[in-house]
């Protein structure tokens, strides 16, 4: 199996890249963030509950989002891979995801990590904000808050994989087709 954690700050073009990898290694995608908003859309208890902190910024809490990967992984279970697109986003979160990708005889394969400055960031997200109707995307103090909490506890799950030689750092500025082959080059090794 290719299971690809695709990694980088919001606005880094995870959402992007991922439809890309997506149909070229014919993977389901599973994107948190996503799977939040359908929840959202559908008002569940879920749903409504995770708002509250996603409006403001906050990442939920990691039961929620493991819970959540758990029955998406069950739920496909002829899959030749997965790309993880928002997750793990905490040191928990990925020890959880370890162990339920072992449950299955399976392991995480590569992080991708796309890199763009903060600069870059904001004025991708506030643009985003203007058509995709996301109400984190509208207002730079969220955007800030979300970017903080990134580098307090999102950044460090890139140690996690560095740590188990897993860790691939991809330049994430520049367009989507140089961008998309310089992460197909990292997956093949070149
Ligand atoms: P972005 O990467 O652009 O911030 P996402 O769509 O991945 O957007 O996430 C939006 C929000 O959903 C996050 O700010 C957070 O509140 C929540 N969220 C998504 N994934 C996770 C996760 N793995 N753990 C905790 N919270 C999450």
């Amino acid at each position: 199996m290719l299971n690809l954690v695709l990694f980088g700050p919001p606005g880094a073009g995870k959402g992007t890249q991922s439809e890309k990898l997506i149909q070229h290694y014919q993977l389901v995608h599973l994107s948190t963030g996503d799977i939040l908003r359908s929840e959202i859309a559908a008002k569940t208890t879920l749903g409504l509950e995770a708002k509250k902190l996603m409006d403001q910024g906050i990442l939920v809490p990691d039961e929620v989002v493991i819970g959540m990967i758990n029955s998406k992984l069950n739920a496909n279970p002829d899959a030749k891979g997965f790309i993880f697109d928002g997750f793990p986003r905490t040191k928990a979160q990925a020890e959880a995801l370890d162990e339920l990708l072992k449950n299955k005889g399976t392991s995480i394969t590569l992080m991708l990590a796309l890199e763009v400055s903060e600069t870059e960031l904001t004025k991708r997200l506030l643009l985003r904000g203007k058509d995709s109707g996301r109400p984190d995307d509208q207002n730079e103090e969220i955007i800030r808050k979300r970017i903080e909490e990134y580098n307090r506890k999102t950044a460090p799950v890139a140690e996690y994989y560095k740590a188990q030689n897993k860790f691939k750092g991809v330049n994430g500025v520049g367009s989507i087709e140089e961008i998309f082959e310089n992460l197909c080059r990292s997956i093949e090794g070149k």
